[in-house]
């Protein structure tokens, strides 16, 4: 951090109120809720937002929470609320009490810095404008439908008539007070295959009688490996992974019935996703040539987080102001997806990614050790808050 970090009386503003908001952070890190099901935390989130006097609408899209204060040209601020389904292998006292859940992509982060941003504005409110508060509900997850939280709260209107959304995601590769962005594509889009592969059961040491589909799914797969590296220009970034494999039996001398296979395809250009799906297609025709059959199934999760440059810009200019130059990253790609991308569909939105870098101990998203350095807080709140501010140019 450079020396303008103590020049911004928001900062200042922030660090008064850092005890508070590790200390919320804690709470809801202590007490995760898988996605669909943060009951507490929205009700946590509402009862905050009431005493700091924003007009709240809970149960959006499920558990999620709207709250705003002010009226006019109105700008949204979105913290996702739901954790993982994983084991938390950390020795500190906030360790996840909710055993085989764990906030283990920083969510319970965002709502602290989503609130910490809220009593910020609520100490002194907008006099020419709206903010509103967006949290939300399974990003992690869809339901049944296909939809996760994002949508779910669009369809429920937490969008109307809103010009702008900004949110925020912790970065362990990144240090404390430095924040990454990027204009245009940030996160790609996320496509989900399954895929079922069908032969002709056998016993093992009579495989000459039937259409083995073992050898089928490891045919298959070969030539999906051909997509990405030879179907596609080598300057489109894609990636294509199957993340798992399993028969319907299980036995050293039965010849399975079927296999099936699961995976995900992350692109950038839909062009590139539909050319994925074709060449995806064709690849597995050559189960059909050797003698078995297939399906595929093709579910869209995500579009690409696209940012809109003007909004970016304003990242950067509030970054630059808070954190000093050295604050600013320009992100590359990231592979990842996020249904941020949903409400950025809908309105001019921009992602961007706070440094939470435990220095000596770098930690990764999604597993049990992941955890943050809690100095990123305060910052995430103050950036997010300032974001609204210049936005409605206050
Ligand atoms: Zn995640
Ligand atoms: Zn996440």
């Amino acid at each position: 951090m450079s020396s303008k970090v103590e020049q911004a009386p928001v900062l200042a503003q922030a660090e008064k109120i850092q005890s508070e908001l590790v200390e919320l952070r804690r709470h809801i890190h202590k007490h995760p809720e898988l996605s669909f099901e943060e009951n507490e935390t929205g009700k946590l989130v509402a009862a905050k937002m009431s005493k700091l006097g924003y007009r709240v609408r809970p149960g959006v899209g499920g558990t999620g929470v709207v709250a705003e204060i002010g009226s006019g040209r109105t700008v949204c601020i979105r913290a996702d609320m739901d954790a993982l389904p994983i084991t938390e292998d950390n020795p500190n006292g906030y360790c996840s009490s909710n055993t085989g859940v764990m906030h283990a992509c920083g969510h319970d982060v965002h709502t602290a810095c989503g609130l910490g941003a809220a009593m910020l504005i609520a100490a002194n409110p907008p006099k020419n404008g709206c903010v509103r508060f967006l949290f939300q509900p399974a990003e992690e997850m869809v339901n049944d439908d296909g939809k996760s939280g994002a949508t779910l709260m669009i369809e429920q209107g937490c969008m109307d008539g809103a010009d702008a959304v900004f949110a925020l995601h912790v970065d362990p590769k990144t240090s404390v007070g430095q924040i990454k962005v990027k204009d245009g594509a940030m996160l790609a889009a996320c496509d989900t295959f399954e895929i079922s592969i069908k032969g002709k059961p056998s016993h093992g040491a009579y495989p000459q009688h039937g259409i083995d589909t073992v050898v089928l799914a490891a045919q298959a797969v070969q030539a999906i490996q051909t997509v990405i590296s030879r179907r596609k220009s080598a300057l489109e970034p894609a990636v294509l992974t199957f993340g798992g494999i399993k028969s319907t039996t299980y036995r050293p001398n039965i010849v399975a019935e079927e296999v099936q296979l699961i995976g995900t395809s992350r692109y950038f250009d839909d062009e590139i996703g539909e050319l994925i799906f074709v060449e995806l297609k064709k690849a597995l025709s050559i189960v059909e040539a050797m003698g078995g059959s297939y399906t595929v199934k093709r579910t869209k999760d995500n579009p690409a987080v696209m940012n809109d440059p003007q909004l970016t810009n304003l990242v950067r200019s509030v970054g630059a102001r808070l954190l000093g130059k050295d604050g600013l990253i320009e992100s590359n790609y990231e592979m990842g997806a996020e249904d941020f991308s949903f409400m950025s569909q809908v309105i001019p939105g921009s992602f961007f990614f706070l440094g939470t870098k435990i220095e000596d101990s770098p930690r990764a998203i999604h597993t049990p050790t992941f955890d943050i350095d809690e100095r990123a807080i305060p910052l995430g709140a103050a950036l997010l808050a300032e974001c609204a501010r210049q936005f409605l140019g206050e």
